[in-house]
């Protein structure tokens, strides 16, 4: 079992999305990937997985302003498997 904390979050307007995928590299932690499944206007979207930073990459890098990101006080941990 591995611990990994998150600094921060994001939600994702996924319906908006355009899918063009330019905040999947932006995101230095790397824990943005897109989803399998498409939104109503046939896009892909990202998915957030635990270890966010919430350094804002994402927010100052999608064209249709999607991202809306928040610190945390206090980390979160999650377990997940190695
Ligand atoms: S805030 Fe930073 S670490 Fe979190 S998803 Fe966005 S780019 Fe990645
Ligand atoms: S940068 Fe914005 S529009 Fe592009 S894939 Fe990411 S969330 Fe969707």
């Amino acid at each position: 079992m591995t611990i990994i904390r998150s600094h921060g979050t994001v939600t994702i307007a996924s319906e908006r999305c355009k899918g063009c995928e330019l905040c999947i590299p932006a995101c230095p932690p790397g824990v943005l990937h897109m989803s399998s499944a498409r939104n109503g206007l046939g896009f892909r979207y990202p998915l957030l997985s635990p270890g966010c930073t919430g350094c804002r990459a994402c927010l100052l890098v999608c064209p249709d302003f999607c991202f809306e990101v928040y610190r945390y006080e206090t980390p979160l941990e999650h377990e997940v498997s190695a």
